[in-house]
């Protein structure tokens, strides 16, 4: 393309929302046949809400939620405000932890009142020798079969809650990936969350391809090892999670409401945070290029 062309094009996706880094960006474009996204905050809303507790017997829900809120009030993670948020409404305030500390993509610990407590998935209880006793385990089962993200909370070395959270599902992401698809382009969900949350998105805005259960850090070895495949790999993300792997795919689209890391990473933002904006991007660097008409 000419530099004109590239210029013409660069101003069009400002017009559309979709702010461009630089004209070599939209090459990139040419043989990219995979899109990776992200599920929270870039498929759904990354606004969740606390949906119910559920407490190990002997357990006082208000404890559940005191301790578990306390710590999740020092994080910035969609699912740490609805904890927080949801613990606040109920019990009007929350005490300050003596000790906290991020687990990424795993959940958070610290100390609230004395008590050490953790808040996160399963596996992050299990690094500390904890299992969830068997009713909570059923609940938590429960949870994810019906597409929400179950959280535990353990303290003093005894799971004793479950906490359900849920975000929805942006009303644009099913045409996203229509769009996407009619573009030619394979669609992935990557997800640090569970199997069967990732399965019910995924169903819900028609992606067939789910890689859950992914660690911030492991994000970019899965876009790794598609380009091992010989695919050529757009990746959407938001989160401080998605930085690494948007600057390792060939393409890399982040989402203008996430976070600067992801900005930063990315090769274009998405500025009104719009997955129909990805597809938008593909088109019109393809047209700028003369590859489509
Ligand atoms: P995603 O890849 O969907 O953006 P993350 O990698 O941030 O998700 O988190 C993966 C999983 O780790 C979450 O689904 C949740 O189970 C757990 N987790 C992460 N941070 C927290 C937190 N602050 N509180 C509770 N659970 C958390
Ligand atoms: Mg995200």
């Amino acid at each position: 393309a000419t530099p004109t062309a590239l210029m013409v094009g660069t101003g069009r996706g400002a017009q559309l929302g979709i702010l461009i880094k630089g004209p070599e960006v939209l090459e990139s474009t040419r043989r990219v046949d995979t899109v990776v996204l992200d599920k929270t905050g870039t498929v759904t809303t990354g606004r969740m809400t606390l949906l119910a507790v559920h407490t190990a017997e002997g357990t006082d829900e208000a404890d559940a939620l005191r301790l578990a809120g306390a710590l999740e009030h020092s994080s910035e993670h969609p699912i740490a405000r609805a904890v927080a948020d949801g613990a606040l409404e109920k019990l009007g305030a929350l005490p300050a932890p003596e000790d906290f500390a991020n687990v990424p993509g795993l959940g958070v610990q610290g100390v609230v009142e004395g008590h050490a407590v953790l808040v996160g998935r399963e596996r992050l209880l299990a690094d500390w020798a904890m299992r969830l006793p068997e009713g909570l385990a059923g609940a938590r089962a429960a949870a994810e079969d019906a597409g929400r993200t179950a959280i535990a909370v353990a303290w003093d070395g005894e799971a004793r809650a479950v906490l359900e959270v849920a975000d929805a599902v942006k009303d644009t992401s099913a045409e996203a990936v229509r769009r996407l698809r009619a573009l030619g382009l394979t669609p992935i969900l990557l997800t640090g969350d569970n199997e069967a949350v990732a399965r019910s998105v995924a169903r819900e805005v028609g992606v067939e391809e789910v890689i859950a259960e992914v660690l911030p850090q492991d994000k970019v070895d899965v876009v790794k090892r598609l380009q091992a495949e010989g695919r050529s790999v757009a990746m959407v993300g938001d989160g401080v999670n998605d930085a690494a792997a948007l600057a390792q795919a060939d393409l890399g689209l982040a989402m203008g409401t996430g976070t600067d890391a992801a900005i930063e990473a990315g090769d274009l933002t998405l500025v009104r945070g719009d997955l129909r904006a990805a597809a938008d991007a593909i088109r019109l660097a393809r047209r700028t290029l003369g590859t489509i008409r």
